[in-house]
């Protein structure tokens, strides 16, 4: 399962560790799952979901 890795200065997620848009070293950044505002959270609560139906 690949890290999702975090660019500061983008605000964006990526699978790089350097930032494919400034060139920034970007961060790990683990999901939090109960964050409503963490899209990747939410991502993997759908993929549960499938999951249990499946
Ligand atoms: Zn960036």
């Amino acid at each position: 399962m690949s890290e999702i890795l975090y660019c500061k200065k983008c605000n964006s997620y990526t699978l790089d560790k350097i930032c494919s848009k400034c060139k920034e070293k970007t961060i790990l950044k683990k999901p939090a799952r109960f964050s409503p505002q963490d899209h990747y959270g939410k991502y993997r609560r759908e993929l549960k979901k499938l999951e249990k139906k499946g």
